[in-house]
């Protein structure tokens, strides 16, 4: 293969002795000749057992330093690496690997129970003395002799399944490498940038975010299992981490919990929040503290970065995603179609190197995704004078109440202002008079109080009368997705027949 598409192995030839990762838990630590010797001896094993160019082999695992053995093992052998998320059921993991029909399943003992052997040729238990075996040979090195190209798959993530059936969103050479350099010239990575990641791996946001720019520069990635917000202020302040991407609601616990008053973080240099809105509250809280607090926009198919925002800039600018990376081309094309203007909301499309090629076995999502070269986000978002973006929400998610649009984020920030409320998620569900009814889902503080009607004038001195809710439904907690997103999904499933 080409050298420099077997970029681990550069990297190790440069930066041989620096700690490349961590296992915040177990504390075990891998410097980066030991992660390219690791997956140099996957790759062999890989190949002793018959796996060529272009099989998936899939990993059902906790956060572990196997997602960077079994990644790079495959980009080395041409394989397609399949990260599976283990939040989802049983049926749904047998649907992904019929879908992928991986030859080699590799397994965490924790997760044994999710699969069946069915659609699976191989399994190797990654906590099993094999797998230390096959990852820590000292003898045997790959054959280096198979053809890949930049355009060929390195890895199929399934989308969270929050727009329905998990898509296998299918990530090449090129789409990984481009983002991490997008990622590297955007954030000012270096050697010295210290990553914690606690989102989970078989996703995008664990994965792609921080973790393979930061290895790409030599930094050092800190990987991390089961959020608990006092564990991650200190593992954070432990190793020194500079940058650290988290969601929304990682974030809100963070602000919530009762270190983070006091504590600093001599370290850091950004905290990234992505994969969700973010409330201005916790711009506020951190800014508040003198931290440069961003957030980033990004999915699966594209990248997943796609803007940047200067630290000087984003307090004067909450709540917008900056402006787009270097190399990445990005519109906003409005209801009728056209170039939207200054100011006006329209569907955020993105073309680049960075962007997914395809959906896997699934052509008609495919087409559905690009047209004309450009990937149709589905999202809707606007820009300022000045080209810096803001993200409106899910086109899908837009509510059309007696013909008006409401768009449920403007929504969601004013309430989330109301010092008694926690967490909020704005729906909209049918309707025989307005068509959808705009209804808010809220959390209260542990200690907060609040009715109907004092949350109804609250929105009255802020937003428009149509934009009010019409119900406001009192919660004990807000159902999630697996990446700790609001599972809006579930939460029209529950009251659109209940409200209206
Ligand atoms: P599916 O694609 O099946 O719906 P998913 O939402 O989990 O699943 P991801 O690729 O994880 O898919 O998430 C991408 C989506 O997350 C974006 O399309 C956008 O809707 C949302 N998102 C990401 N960052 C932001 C942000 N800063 N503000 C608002 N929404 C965001």
């Amino acid at each position: 293969m080409r050298w420099e598409l077997d970029w681990i192995a550069n990297r190790a030839r440069l930066s041989p002795d620096s700690i490349a990762v961590v296992e915040g838990e177990a504390g075990i630590r891998f410097t980066y000749q030991e992660l390219n010797k690791r997956s140099e001896n996957v790759a062999h094993y890989l190949t002793s057992i018959g796996i060529k160019k272009g099989d998936r082999i899939a990993l059902l695992s906790p956060n572990h330093v196997s997602y960077f053995d079994l990644l790079f093992a495959c980009g080395k052998i041409g394989a397609i690496f399949v990260p599976l998320n283990w939040r989802l059921s049983g049926t749904e993991i047998e649907y992904i690997l019929a879908n992928c029909s991986p030859k080699l399943l590799a397994l965490s003992s924790s997760f044994g129970h999710l699969v069946t052997e069915k659609g699976t040729k191989a399994i190797v238990n990654i906590d099993s003395q094999e797998y230390n075996d096959i990852t820590s040979s000292e003898k045997i090195s790959f054959n280096r002799d198979v053809s890949i190209k930049e355009i060929d798959p390195l890895a199929i993530i399934y989308t969270g399944g929050t727009t329905g059936k998990p898509k296998g969103v299918v990530l090449t050479h090129q789409s990984i490498m481009w983002n991490g350099l997008n990622t590297i010239l955007s954030w000012n990575l270096t050697a010295n940038d210290v990553t914690l990641t606690y989102m989970p791996m078989f996703h995008t946001g664990g994965l792609n975010a921080l973790s393979i720019p930061i290895l790409m520069m030599g930094g050092k990635v800190v990987i991390a299992n089961q959020f608990e917000p006092e564990r991650a202020i200190q593992m954070i302040n432990q190793e020194g981490c500079t940058i650290v991407l988290l969601v929304p609601t990682m974030y809100h616990m963070i602000v919530k919990s009762k270190y983070f008053k006091d504590v600093s973080f001599p370290t850091m240099h950004t905290f990234l929040s992505g994969g969700a809105p973010c409330p201005l509250e916790i711009y506020q809280a951190f800014e508040e503290k003198g931290l440069s607090f961003k957030e980033g926009y990004g999915l699966t198919e594209a990248g997943p970065n796609n803007f940047f925002i200067d630290p000087e800039i984003s307090r004067f600018r909450r709540g917008s995603v900056g402006k787009a990376m270097i190399f990445n081309d990005v519109r906003i094309i409005n209801a009728e179609g056209k170039e939207a203007k200054v100011g006006e909301v329209g569907e955020l499309l993105i073309r680049g190197k960075h962007v997914f090629q395809y959906y896997w076995n699934n052509p008609g999502a495919t087409n559905e995704a690009y047209q004309d070269g450009w990937l149709h986000t589905g999202d809707l978002a606007k820009r300022d004078d000045e080209g810096y973006h803001y993200i409106v929400g899910r086109k899908k998610e837009m509510i059309i109440t007696g013909g008006e649009n409401v768009y449920p984020l403007e929504v969601e920030q004013c309430i989330n202002q109301h010092p008694a409320v926690n967490e909020v998620a704005v729906i909209g569900v049918p309707h025989p008079k307005w068509g959808e009814m705009v209804v808010a889902v809220v959390s209260l503080m542990s200690n907060g109080v609040c009715t109907h009607s004092e949350l109804t004038e609250f929105c009255k001195t802020r937003i428009g009368k149509y934009k009010i809710p019409k119900k406001f439904i009192i919660v004990d907690e807000i159902p999630k997705t697996h990446v700790g997103k609001i599972d809006k999904n579930q939460l029209k499933k529950t009251y659109e027949n209940k409200v209206g």
